[in-house]
């Protein structure tokens, strides 16, 4: 279940340089246009059901609820928006929200009164790409009081080493780049990546490999539809260089 709240975004970092998520919503609402959606209370709609006499939320209980991919959630220009937003999430303790973020050092702003250590129901990942952006913003993060924290590596562009901020983490999860102009993903830094979170005992998904992945040293370009499969059939490893896909 996704809800776009607003849509619309703009660089911040060097992982953001082929993004095409914030442009899904264009057609309708203007490419790099950050302007609030019709789906703004999704998560409070509520339906009528004549039968049975009762108004219920349109989103049933259970969901997990995919917010914000198409934008950033602590967008600048989403500040007064933010406020309303989590007075929704607030609402609805029977649902997950769960975000990514470029921009966690703006976590603080517009947080509501009550957050406390966090709500329950909100799932916050930190996105890098680098490792300066691991130590720009992981530091911060892991100091943060949310409740459920994971690292996502998206696009992968370089090694990192994670092993300072991977304490109160529950997953970490790795993509390599896709689209025509895709940076190399490399398969040793997900195996080093593999490492440091077994040492912390921490769960690590490679979720991607992209579309330029270096595989043993050697370049290979992988088919769209086949990048989440081999990077999947890579953990546990049967599978030799023959099998992969070329395109
Ligand atoms: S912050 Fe996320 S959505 Fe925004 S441009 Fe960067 S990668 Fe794209």
């Amino acid at each position: 279940m996704a809800w776009e709240p607003w849509t619309g975004c703009y660089p911040v970092s060097e992982g953001c340089k082929y993004c095409y998520y914030y442009g899904l919503y264009s057609k309708r609402y203007g490419q790099n246009n950050i302007v609030r959606t019709d789906e703004f209370y999704k998560p409070i709609e509520t339906v009528f059901m004549p039968r049975k006499k009762i108004t219920k939320y349109r989103i049933e209980s259970s969901k997990i609820v995919y917010t914000c991919f198409t934008t950033d959630f602590f967008l600048t220009e989403a500040d007064d928006w933010r406020i309303e937003a989590w007075q929704m999430i607030r609402k609805r303790p029977d649902l997950t929200f769960l975000f990514l973020t470029k921009r966690i050092e703006r976590f603080n702003v517009s947080l509501p009164d009550d957050w406390k250590d966090g709500y329950d129901n909100v799932w916050i990942g930190c996105s890098v790409e680098n490792q300066e952006t691991a130590d720009a913003r992981l530091p911060l993060y892991i100091s943060l009081p949310i409740k459920h924290k994971f690292i996502v590596l998206s696009p992968l562009l370089s090694s990192i080493d994670l092993s300072s901020y991977l304490h109160g983490i529950d997953t970490v999860r790795a993509y390599g780049e896709s689209g025509k102009e895709a940076r190399v993903c490399d398969f040793d830094w997900i195996i080093d990546l593999k490492k440091q979170c077994e040492a912390a005992n921490v769960q690590f998904y490679f979720v991607s490999t992209g579309m330029n992945f270096r595989y043993k040293g050697e370049l290979k370009k992988i088919n769209p539809y086949m990048q989440r499969k081999i990077a999947k059939d890579l953990f546990p490893s049967n599978l030799s260089e023959d099998e992969i896909v070329l395109v």
